[in-house]
């Protein structure tokens, strides 16, 4: 057995067949206990799907191993970080690859050019920590920044409360190293205008050219029409006038196009100094209201939380469990400003807080801004959750066996 090799479960039969064929393709940690099958069939949503074999990949010339077995024998692969996603992304029915486990080192930062090169299972928060001794930090920080890595936030196009400030994770993707289902191995990255592609990719960009050339009004007027427009694939990012960004293209596509192997992301400057203003509203109707109002103050977050989720708490809890100061109110809103100095980070006097709400204000000089206790989402919808992971392919939702031909498929068919 290899050094590393983990022999659970493996048996006779097809999943055991499996398990040998990746063994026999150099892949060292391959897993088919009923535990470990049982850990991977879930990830945060309600779905459940218990993988054949779980995967842990130690570098990238296993993943391409992992790729190339499950090419072959039609064996649906999803690819899997912290699995702390709500719509069933991280979980599918054939091989798991978990990232987290070996492929998580943040590999260098460059201060000058303000990225970090990082593997696909580095957390979000590791990102982050490289990029302190330099005053930077990775911007999108989702609830989990403290577990989601950086291949599952660029799976989902993660986002997070300092979205305004920061972006989504697309906005901070420069350069994706990927392979694709069939095995196309490149580095995806803006062509600009409409520049001819090179390499490997040089098909399948054709292909995608094609695809967006034929369908140009639809996508200016149906894509990227407000900045959390996130579910489905962003073919917004292909235009020509938006410098046909491969990278940012390929974000939330939850990888059911390429496996990530290796990223380069945009770092942004950390805060000296933050502040909060808790904001409440007679209902979270009067919250969202209020919203347009707060944004000419440049929050850096804006989070609402109504106080139902407060109630719950206090009910279950007691009045101890939630922390005095809250304004009254049925619904709030968690304002955060930031600046490089305590008089820039003030939210501005003229008009702040907005009429009918009643507010607390909280400052921190700390680099890392405080938190607000809690968060209301906008439910968001997957980009794969209509097709489960039952066919085979990355994330088993791209065409049996021609993955790369996936561009050219979709460039034939009617629009
Ligand atoms: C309590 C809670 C709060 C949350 N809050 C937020 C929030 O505020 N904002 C927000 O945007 N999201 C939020 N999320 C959703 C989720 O945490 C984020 O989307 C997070 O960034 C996912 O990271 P992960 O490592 O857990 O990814 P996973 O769930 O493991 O994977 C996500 C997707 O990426 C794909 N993927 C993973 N690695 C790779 C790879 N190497 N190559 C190709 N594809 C890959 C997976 O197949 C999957 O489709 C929240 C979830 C929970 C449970």
């Amino acid at each position: 057995m290899a050094a590393g090799t983990v022999d659970q479960g493996a048996g006779d039969g097809p999943i055991g067949a499996l398990v040998g064929e990746l063994r026999r393709a150099g892949v060292g940690q391959v897993e088919a206990g009923t535990r470990r099958r049982a850990e991977y069939g879930a990830d945060a949503s309600n779905y459940r799907v218990v993988p054949r074999v779980v995967v842990f990949p130690r570098e990238e010339a296993e993943v391409l191993a992992a790729l190339e077995v499950c090419r072959r024998g039609g064996v649906p692969l999803t690819a899997r970080g912290a699995g702390t996603s709500i719509a069933g992304n991280a979980v599918g029915e054939g091989v798991v690859l978990d990232f987290s486990r070996h492929m998580n080192r943040v590999l260098g930062v460059d201060p000058q050019a303000r990225t970090a090169q990082v593997q696909p299972g580095a957390v979000l928060d590791a990102i982050t920590a490289a990029g302190a001794p330099y005053g930077l930090r990775f911007g999108p920080d989702p609830s989990t920044h403290a577990r989601a890595t950086i291949g599952g936030s660029l799976g989902n196009n993660a986002c997070g409360a300092r979205a305004l400030a920061y972006g989504r994770t697309a906005d901070n993707a420069v350069e994706l190293e990927v392979v694709t289902g069939s095995g196309v191995r490149f580095t995806a990255r803006r062509r600009g205008g409409t520049a001819r592609a090179a390499g490997p990719e040089r098909e399948l960009l054709a292909g995608l050219d094609t695809l967006v050339g034929g369908r140009l009004a639809l996508i200016r007027t149906e894509f990227g029409r407000f900045t959390r427009q996130v579910s489905g694939y962003s073919l917004e990012h292909l235009l020509p006038e938006n410098g046909a960004d491969l990278a940012k293209f390929l974000v939330g596509t939850e990888g059911t196009l390429a496996l990530l192997l290796r990223a380069t992301v945009r770092l942004v400057e950390a805060p000296r100094h933050t502040a909060m203003a808790v904001l409440g509203y007679p209902d979270m109707a009067e919250a969202a209201d209020a919203v347009p109002a707060l944004l000419p103050h440049r929050p850096v977050a804006l989070e609402g939380m109504s106080s139902q989720l407060v109630d719950v708490l206090r009910t279950r809890r007691g009045q101890g469990a939630v922390p005095a100061g809250l304004p009254r109110g049925g619904g709030w809103i968690f304002a955060e400003t930031a600046g490089d100095s305590a008089a820039e980070r003030s939210p501005r006097p003229t008009g702040w807080p907005p009429t009918r709400a009643a507010w607390t204000r909280r400052s921190s000089p700390a680099r890392r801004p405080a938190r607000c206790g809690g968060s209301v989402r906008t439910a968001r919808a997957s980009a794969a959750a209509p097709r489960r992971a039952t066919r085979p392919g990355p994330a088993g939702r791209t065409p049996r066996c021609r993955p790369a031909s996936w561009a050219r498929t979709c460039a034939n068919s009617p629009p």
